[in-house]
């Protein structure tokens, strides 16, 4: 079954298309990555695929939704982890967890057994009652994991989960996507072609907005 599918997006700021005509389809079960250099167009068509944009052509869909028509069934789905990880900087982990699950329509013992579950697999505790404009980059990457876990969606768009990470972070978590991918759908985005080796069984490769491949890492490889 198809879990995030992408028909035909385009983006239109004025002449300039970030992307254009993109279509493609990550069925249940795949980890794929969405590779391309800075500026190709991968944030862009990932805000068009969860409905944080809205697009100049065609639609996406998330586990079946139409994000334009059916976007609060699609949003169920679907854990979003943004280009620069959570907003807010004045929010502590804990406020912006609670918050965000009582926006999707979680509260009393299930948003605690939620907010336990999500704090221990990104490893958050230490710093829950901080503001989070005050955490390193590594910690702020978690916070926004974990709003992206709270409501235990089945699909995950991971905008740049990497990035900015020491190595000792980036091995965090590339296992952590690792251990999620063997239950949830994922697209993350990269612009390292050893993160596609290393997490993903299905790459989608973008250049100045528009699609040049789409097949498996090993494909990938033996075309360059
Ligand atoms: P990537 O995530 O691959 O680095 P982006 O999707 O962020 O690429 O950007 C693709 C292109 O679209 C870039 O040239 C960027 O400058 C441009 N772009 C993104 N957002 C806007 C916007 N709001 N207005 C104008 N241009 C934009
Ligand atoms: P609304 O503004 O309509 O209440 P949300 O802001 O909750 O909707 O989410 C907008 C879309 O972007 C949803 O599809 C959601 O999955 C995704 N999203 C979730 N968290 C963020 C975030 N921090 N920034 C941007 N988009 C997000």
């Amino acid at each position: 079954q198809a879990m995030i599918e992408a028909h035909d997006l385009s983006k239109f700021y004025g002449n300039f298309a970030a992307t254009r005509n993109v279509s493609f389809s990550i069925k249940q079960g795949e980890v794929a990555a969405f590779l391309g250099p800075n500026g190709a167009g991968k944030s862009t068509t990932m805000k068009l695929l969860t409905g944080y944009l809205a697009p100049s052509t065609g639609y996406a869909s998330i586990a079946g939704h139409n994000m334009a028509s059916d976007r609060i069934a699609g949003a169920k789905h679907l854990g979003y982890l943004p280009e620069n990880g959570p907003l807010y900087p004045d929010m502590s982990a804990h406020s912006l967890l609670t918050f965000f699950g009582n926006a999707r329509g979680i509260s009393g013992r299930r948003l605690e057994e939620r907010m336990e579950s999500v704090i221990g697999t990104c490893n958050l505790a230490s710093v829950i009652r901080k503001p989070i404009g005050k955490l390193s980059k590594g910690f702020r990457q978690r916070v926004g994991m974990a709003q992206a876990l709270l409501h235990d969606p089945d699909v995950l768009i991971l905008d740049e989960p990497t990035a900015g990470l020491d190595p000792n972070q980036i091995r965090e978590v590339r296992k952590m996507i690792r251990e999620l991918g063997e239950k949830k759908t994922i697209l993350l985005s990269t612009h390292i072609l050893q993160e596609v080796q290393a997490m993903c069984n299905r790459v989608v490769f973008i250049n100045e907005g528009r699609m040049v491949f789409d097949g498996t890492p090993a494909e990938l490889t033996r075309q360059q």
